[in-house]
């Protein structure tokens, strides 16, 4: 069958004859789906993954992005559901049991720390974090009850990877479940799956949505997997996504190609300019030749859009502030993927007073690149970058 991209996104999953052959797909926004015959209804109790019974499970639209969504990943199948952190829930939820131990890379998502630090330690699942960057690592710190190996690779703010071959290799000879958020990448940029990992996990928030209108997850894998978290986690925490959200993630996947091919060449310009100023530091990315592992993350990524970090060459956090309130068109907010840019400063969530200015990381500032002009967005950066210097000399 044609795994193209583009026949992907266009045409995979979507049966315009059944609907008057319009172009876009109907919202089938119904609640429930009537039978005939008691022995149907019957079949699908038997097999709710099988058949439309009720949308807290399967619904039409949702099952044409969901077909997209697991052929971008080259995953046998996978689920939406309402929030990428639901994503992770879920997924980590369906893998482990009581006195299970697990191992995360250092810094995942927050949400996914949470889980990890403060839900699961209450039925005795406890978790290590380690260094990602080497797989010794990985190697010494299995336990005989290691169940889960979490991952984020590139991580959202420090930009470090890991070698997902080698590690779902070791994984799988000790019958470990290897889970990756990839929000960072999409599908189109990095396929977990494909280099061995069980879960690939992403924040359809971001890029897949790709507008800042919708929250969404997608986990995907073989279809024994993609069962097993459907028939038991999924459907008893009903976070499934909604068939209206499931058709603007359609529509929003329509345009991911040209919008992360956008974002990838104006980051570009965005970071060259920064790499030039004097209050820029340090400019943070996997594919910088300034990163270690910038081979490995070339290796396994075919970009790295348009999310980065960069060090502000300041004196203190008040200094941070005055940029980022100084930006006119860029805004300061969470999240990423859409079609604005955005800065995030990591002192936001310093306790007061803790600001330490050889802290680099006190003085970073993510940003994401949208969708405008990279002239627009430099003359933004810089007109704000003056304001640090006009404030020293006053
Ligand atoms: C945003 C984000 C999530 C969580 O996704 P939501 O859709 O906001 O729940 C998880 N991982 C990463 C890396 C993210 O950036």
């Amino acid at each position: 069958m044609d795994q193209s991209i583009s026949y992907i996104i266009n045409e995979l999953g979507e049966e315009r004859s059944m609907y008057y052959n319009a172009v876009a797909p109907p919202i089938i926004q119904t609640s429930n789906f009537a039978f005939n015959k008691i022995s149907d209804l019957s079949a699908v109790f038997e097999d709710e993954y099988s058949a439309y019974l009720y949308s807290r499970g399967l619904n039409p639209t949702v099952d044409i992005l969901r077909k997209k969504l697991a052929a971008l990943d080259g995953a046998e199948d996978c689920l939406v559901l309402n929030s990428g952190a639901s994503a992770i829930y879920n997924s980590v939820m369906a893998n482990v049991k009581t006195g299970d131990h697990i191992i995360s890379v250092n810094n995942p998502y927050s949400w996914a720390k949470h889980l990890f630090n403060h839900i699961l330690p209450r039925f005795g699942v406890n978790t290590t974090y380690i260094d990602g960057t080497r797989i010794e690592n990985f190697e010494e710190t299995i336990q005989p009850n290691t169940t889960i190996i979490y991952l984020e690779s590139p991580n959202g703010w420090s930009g470090e990877v890991q070698d997902l071959a080698a590690i779902a290799t070791l994984a799988k000879k000790k019958g470990i479940v290897t889970i990756c958020d990839n929000s960072f990448s999409t599908p189109l940029y990095q396929q977990p799956v494909k280099l061995g990992i069980d879960i690939s996990i992403q924040s359809a928030t971001k890029y897949i949505g790709g507008h800042s209108d919708v929250v969404a997850g997608v986990l995907s894998g073989t279809k024994e997997m993609i069962k097993k978290i459907f028939e038991s986690e999924m459907l008893c925490t009903g976070n499934v996504i909604s068939p209206q959200n499931a058709w603007l993630l359609i529509r929003g996947l329509r345009t991911l190609p040209m919008r992360l091919e956008r974002v990838e060449k104006t980051a570009q310009s965005v970071r060259t300019y920064l790499e030039s100023h004097s209050l820029i530091e340090k400019v943070i990315y996997p594919f910088s030749i300034e990163n270690p592992q910038h081979l490995l993350a070339k290796k396994q990524m075919k970009g790295v859009g348009g999310l980065f970090s960069f060090v502000l060459n300041v004196n203190s956090d008040e200094e941070i502030v005055i940029f980022c309130e100084s930006l006119r068109h860029i805004l300061i907010a969470v999240s990423w993927g859409g079609h604005e840019s955005l800065v995030m400063p990591s002192c936001a969530s310093l306790p007061k007073g803790s600001f330490d200015k050889n802290n680099l990381q006190h003085k970073m500032v993510r940003m994401y690149v949208g969708l405008e002009e990279d002239s627009y967005l430099i003359a933004d950066i810089s007109q704000a970058l003056d304001k640090i210097t006009a404030a020293r000399t006053k």
